[in-house]
């Protein structure tokens, strides 16, 4: 493993205004977790950024050293790109500022922050635009790789809310990014991940939501999985424009909604959710003349708690693992699949989540930004692993691979969604971009980052020429 010395840590102390934390220094093993537990390395020093110079002088020390270089935003990503062993990591967790301009409905974020501090300092204005549905997911990576949520119908991804960025090239330069600066690269960054340089900020459009919502959930047996989830598929098929939703496939948690004899119980779950408060209860009463459900929730609840309602689903620092895929429709077939393999896994924290992937999602040009997936009407059906042992971990590690294999001849794209990679198959990355997108991307990596600094991602290798 690369170790540096003491005259270099110092060189580097020396550079920064925020401090550089070394193997052995107080804090070192808290600063180099992540959110998968399964992720252990040691890095040679990690620089904790205050600054995009921070960021361009930890980039020059790794450059002048022939130091490998990793960045952590909030550290979710499961395949562990935030932190490899003997690499200069640069840590954005200390960026954390979030300044809301309640006139213009933008936001200002900076590279480090979590979903949690932008929905807080947003919905004080009643504003919000659309994040992930855990809330101390790092905005920077997420966004990267495109974002959705519980919005996304309503607003679309949050790639598509981005107005402007501040990003450090992997030459130090510091560059403004938008629709009329260095285009190529606004459009490359809007789904191409951290491929193409450090940014230290971010500048979001914002909407109106809330601070009240409304969220139905419904619950199925296991045993009535094929009925629940076809019916599931209907309701959503028929959902007025703009809620949102997701289907699941989980074990209920010992949580105070559910009652005792569920608790644990594998089965299915429809989660809606209604932003104009008026169209949930017409969809509630569908749901009550469909196949009955063990047991609900209807309760309004403010947009920031909805946010964090699934945090604890996969405690933090669980052993984790993630594959999915696209597809078209929830088919038969495809409930045929999930059936079959749900029951499978087991740990009880593992799950099957399907996000439907419509509305304001499906109004952008599939060739807009440089999003790993297409456009058209679909679903992401995710499929998670994490456990908190390892034996349970290797088990559903397996059940993961095995469960996405069956889906994969039903999909229309087996690459899925880039921010659900655990591991970065070459094929894959590329079939979640198709070729199209993939080759301009590449194109685009040989100008700001010809050397592939940033490789520890999904990864756009530069084209030769
Ligand atoms: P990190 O691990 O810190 O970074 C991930 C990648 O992005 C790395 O390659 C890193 O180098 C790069 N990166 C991060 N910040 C920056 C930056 N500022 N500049 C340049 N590069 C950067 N995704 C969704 O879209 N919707 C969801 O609802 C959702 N839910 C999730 C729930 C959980 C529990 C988890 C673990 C993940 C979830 N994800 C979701 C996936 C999530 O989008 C990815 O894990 C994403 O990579 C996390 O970003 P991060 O900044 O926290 O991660």
């Amino acid at each position: 493993m690369t170790s540096l010395d003491v005259q270099s840590i110092g060189s580097l102390r020396a550079a920064l205004t925020g401090p550089a934390v070394a193997p052995g220094d107080d804090g070192y093993d808290d600063a180099r977790r992540i959110w998968n537990g399964q992720i252990d390395r040691h890095p040679a020093v990690i620089a904790r950024c205050a600054s995009a110079d921070d960021v361009a002088a930890s980039l020059a020390f790794a450059r002048k050293r022939g130091l490998d270089v990793c960045v952590r935003g909030g550290g979710h990503n499961l395949s562990g790109a935030a932190v490899q062993d003997g690499a200069l990591m640069i840590d954005l967790s200390g960026l954390r500022a979030i300044e809301v301009d309640p006139e213009s409905r933008t936001a200002r974020v900076s590279g480090g922050a979590t979903w949690a501090e932008l929905d807080e300092a947003a919905q004080a204005h009643g504003l919000a635009t659309p994040g992930g549905t855990v809330s101390d997911t790092g905005i920077g990576g997420l966004t990267l790789g495109g974002g959705f949520g519980w919005l996304t119908s309503r607003h679309g991804l949050s790639i598509d809310n981005l107005l402007s960025v501040q990003i450090v090239l992997a030459s130090g330069q510091v560059l403004k990014v938008s629709e009329n600066d260095h285009s190529d690269l606004f459009w490359a960054i809007r789904g191409g991940g951290g491929n193409f340089g450090v940014v230290t900020e971010f500048q979001f459009r914002l909407h109106p939501v809330g601070p009240q919502v409304r969220l139905g959930m419904f619950f199925w047996s296991r045993e009535h999985g094929t009925e629940a989830l076809r019916f599931a598929r209907d309701t959503l098929a028929g959902l007025p424009d703009g809620m949102g939703a997701m289907m699941v496939g989980y074990s209920a948690p010992p949580a105070p909604f559910v009652p005792t004899e569920y608790h644990l119980r594998t089965g299915y779950a429809l989660a809606i959710v209604d932003f104009d408060d008026g169209k949930l209860d017409g969809v509630v009463a569908k749901i009550h003349d469909g196949p009955p459900t063990q047991f609900e929730m209807v309760s309004p609840i403010p947009y920031v708690e909805l946010q964090k309602m699934l945090d604890f689903v996969i405690p933090p620092h669980s052993l984790s693992y993630e594959k999915s895929v696209y597809v078209k429709e929830i088919t038969n077939e495809v409930i045929e699949v999930i059936t079959r393999y749900l029951p499978k896994k087991s740990s009880p924290m593992s799950l099957m989540p399907i996000t439907p992937m419509n509305g304001a999602y499906s109004t952008v040009p599939d060739d807009a930004t440089a999003f790993g997936g297409t456009r058209q009407p679909g679903f992401i059906i995710g499929i998670t692993a994490g456990a908190p042992k390892q034996e349970l971990f290797e088990a559903d590690r397996a059940w993961v691979r095995t469960f996405w294999e069956a889906l994969v001849p039903h999909s229309s794209n087996y690459g899925g969604y880039v921010n659900f990679m655990s591991e970065f198959e070459n094929d894959r990355v590329r079939a979640s971009y198709g070729p199209t997108k993939y080759e301009r991307l590449t194109r685009i990596k040989a100008v700001y980052d010809p050397e592939n600094v940033f490789h520890h991602n999904a990864n756009i290798k530069p084209r030769q020429t």
